[in-house]
């Protein structure tokens, strides 16, 4: 009988192919490519914990065509 301990049974690595993402294309002119880009959000002295006007950067990807930011990529509260 064996004593050792029962290895535990890894899960496969889920690998991720290139054939099974999907591409984000421009809702508007349909181009492939993005640039990073930041919208600013603008926090007030009364809602900011330091009690200082504060900007806080949001990164999102905007058509490198049209300038275009994707909806789903489009930061809650946006107005
Ligand atoms: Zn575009």
């Amino acid at each position: 009988m064996s004593t050792k301990p029962m290895k535990p049974i890894k899960p496969p690595k889920k690998e991720i192919h290139l054939e099974d993402t999907e591409s984000i294309k421009c809702d508007d002119c349909g181009n492939y490519s993005f640039i990073k880009s930041y919208f600013i959000r603008r926090v007030s002295a009364l809602m900011s914990p330091s009690g200082q006007e504060a900007l806080i950067p949001i990164e999102v990807f905007s058509c490198g065509n049209c300038g275009k930011v994707p909806d789903k990529m489009m930061p809650k509260g946006n107005e």
